[in-house]
């Protein structure tokens, strides 16, 4: 590791004028073809963080690398790694609730014990997560500090909680989770222990948290603890978070499950009820009241939260719930709807049928959330053509038709219950082919409006027993595109992501579609060829189809009021307050969008706009006349 990053500085001081991402991707194929045991030590990703562990912890070998500030400056720029992470305009921070029973055991979902239903300890986001004791703000903490030495901006963070369904948990952790996550994003707190340290062969090595002067005796967990507070309540209470000891801990209860003679469901239970966990979850309650204050507080915080997003399942979106996510903040929710096929869903033990789910998109877009989907192939009962015909009626028919999907192949893992239908024969992994095949005519069937976040679940390939592996599907896919790209309409293939933009070059263009309860208007600025600079979904419902789809009266607004559900510019993030040259977000496109939303709307005879704003972007929409309104913000028309 040290000789390649040596390398590049040298190059660096040399003034070479070949120093780019190619260069680097070769340099660092090179240094691993000269290991001798044929053991790949030098990874692109690895070599920032590695870098800054030399200079904070190692003064001595740090200077004997005779690095200025201005090589400095230009290896931080060349290591910044995964610009797409900031590339859509915002930091995005995945956190993890603790382990939960869910209310169903759907076939193919994954049952271990150490994570929330349906994720694997081996997954990085929960590798994290356990480190930090499955704990809101230590998990955002370190997400940050982790993004930030990798040189990315953190003004405007989006989160994303994920974990089993967010409806089973108690309310008061709900809160409480928020709560945790709005404190971590506003205050200026710093973190001093995570996952995220790289040792000198490259390896990614937990580092020691700083213990609280004296031990850990501090037991109560308070609304303002610091890192190293919270971080010594946990280890007070005995909850372990090195990966051996929960390894350990987990392997009884792991072993039954995996005989099935005892569900995930109550794995968890016994899990709870330990007398750590009991005692750390006393901690974990909080008021609506103090969700207010920290929402509050993040309006005018450094950082602001422009978005966050909670994971459900259809069969618990009701209006109530729905209301419940809103006051909490939540602008988008990621709902697993895996098939559209009632025969499917059965035999995937779903306890969710086609009807229930049109509802739910129904409640959602009502109360003007971003719906993002997850959809499975390859399910059991499923077939190639199948899933085509499924995947077709789930972005077309009006019942449905989500913002975004995160679709991805069903892959066995041992600990679920697939395995035993695996044995018996009656599930096959498609061929790679097959696979592709499916993947690429859905990509094409996708319309203008609706975002292909994922293709694959971020499962470690050691921990499919059968089925892709592959972690480049996404390009394979992408690869069979190649020369019918111009019928894709999808939208991440035809964001601009990091490119500069000029405003001259953009027209905007507007696709209207219906859905059962709504009118939708998808207005897009784009180029000449198609691609994507920013969006604006704007909502126009019809208060007596969404209550004859719903079965009660759903809207959330007073009637005749249009809705904003959704304002994206894309451009590398700049910093709040700031401009960077040609960036797409302070090019005025985002105005516009609203400008002509409200135009829409007006025209449509609506006499007021809400928007579903997030609590860091409340203060923007003040400037473009809209007023605090409850749950949204509003503007009369
Ligand atoms: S509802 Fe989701 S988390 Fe629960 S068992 Fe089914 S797939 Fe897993």
């Amino acid at each position: 590791m040290e000789d390649a990053l040596l390398e590049i500085v040298a190059a660096i001081k040399a003034h070479s004028q070949t120093i780019d991402a190619v260069w680097l991707d070769k340099l660092v194929r090179r240094h691993n073809r000269a290991t001798h045991d044929a053991q790949r030590t030098v990874a692109k990703r690895r070599l920032l963080p590695f870098y800054l562990d030399v200079r904070q912890n190692d003064p001595d070998r740090w200077q004997s690398w005779d690095i200025d500030p201005d090589t400095e400056a230009q290896l931080l720029r060349l290591l910044k790694m995964k610009p797409r992470r900031t590339a859509s305009g915002v930091a995005t921070i995945t956190v993890i609730t603790k382990p939960w029973p869910c209310s169903s055991d759907c076939l193919y979902c994954p049952n271990d014990v150490r994570m929330p239903k349906s994720y694997l300890s081996s997954e990085p986001a929960c590798q994290r997560a356990e480190h930090n004791f499955f704990d809101p703000y230590l998990q955002v903490k370190s997400r940050l500090r982790a993004l930030e030495q990798m040189g990315h901006v953190t003004d405007k963070v989006e989160l994303i909680v994920l974990g089993g369904t967010w409806s089973d948990y108690p309310e008061a952790y709900q809160r409480w989770f928020v709560r945790e996550l709005f404190r971590a994003v506003s205050d200026d707190e710093p973190y001093d222990g995570g996952p995220e340290r790289i040792d000198a062969s490259g390896a990614i090595a937990p580092s020691p948290r700083q213990a609280t002067p004296g031990g850990p005796t501090c037991l109560q967990m308070g609304p303002h603890d610091t890192v190293a507070q919270r971080t010594a309540c946990y280890d007070a209470c005995g909850i372990p978070s090195s990966p051996e000891a929960l390894a350990a801990a987990a392997k009884a209860r792991q072993r039954e499950v995996n005989a099935g003679t005892l569900s995930y469901s109550q794995a968890t239970r016994q899990l709870m009820r330990t007398a750590s966990w009991q005692q750390a979850s006393e901690g974990q309650v909080a008021t609506w009241d103090e969700v207010e204050a920290w929402h509050h507080a993040n309006e005018t915080s450094r950082r602001r939260v422009v978005g966050l997003v909670i994971e459900t399942r259809p069969d618990l979106v009701t209006p109530d719930s729905a209301r419940t996510m809103r006051r909490l903040g939540c602008t988008k929710v990621q709902m697993g709807i895996q098939s559209l096929d009632d025969a499917v869903l059965a035999a995937n033990e779903r306890l969710v049928s086609r009807q229930r789910i049109a509802q739910a998109f129904a409640v959602l877009r009502a109360f003007g959330f971003k719906v993002h989907v997850h959809f499975m192939v390859n399910l059991l009962g499923s077939t190639p053509e199948a899933d085509k015909t499924d995947y077709l009626q789930l972005v077309t028919n009006p019942h449905f038709c989500p913002d975004e999907v995160k679709l991805y192949p069903c892959v066995l893992v041992e600990s679920s219950r697939l395995m035993r239908a695996y044995g018996q024969g009656l599930w096959r992994p498609y061929e790679e082919d097959e696979l592709v095949d499916v993947l690429v005519c859905d990509t094409l069937a996708t319309p203008a409006y609706t975002r292909i976040s994922r293709m694959i679940r971020d499962i470690s390939a050691c921990d499919i027993v059968a089925g892709n592996k592959k972690t480049n599907l996404r390009q394979m896919v992408e690869a069979r595109l190649a020369k019918r790209m111009g019928e894709v309409r999808e939208i991440r293939l035809r964001e601009i992501a990091g490119q500069d933009v000029r405003r001259d070059d953009l027209r905007l263009e507007c696709v209207s579609y219906d859905t059962c309860g709504t009118r939708e208007h998808f207005l897009q600025w784009v180029t000449d060829e198609g691609r994507i600079a920013g969006f604006c979904r704007l909502s126009l419902p019809d208060p007596d189809a969404l209550q004859a789809c719903v079965g009660q009266p759903c809207l959330p607004t007073a009637p005749h009021t249009a809705m904003i559900r959704e304002v994206h510019v894309y451009g590398r993030v700049s910093g709040l307050g700031t401009s960077e040259q040609g960036a797409a977000q302070h090019a005025g496109l985002g105005r516009s969008l609203v400008e002509e939303a409200c135009r829409l709307a007006r025209e449509a005879g609506y006499g007021q706009m809400a928007v579903i704003s997030s609590v860091g972007t409340r203060p923007y929409y003040r400037t473009l006349g809209f007023v605090d309104a409850g749950l949204y913000q509003l503007r009369n028309l």
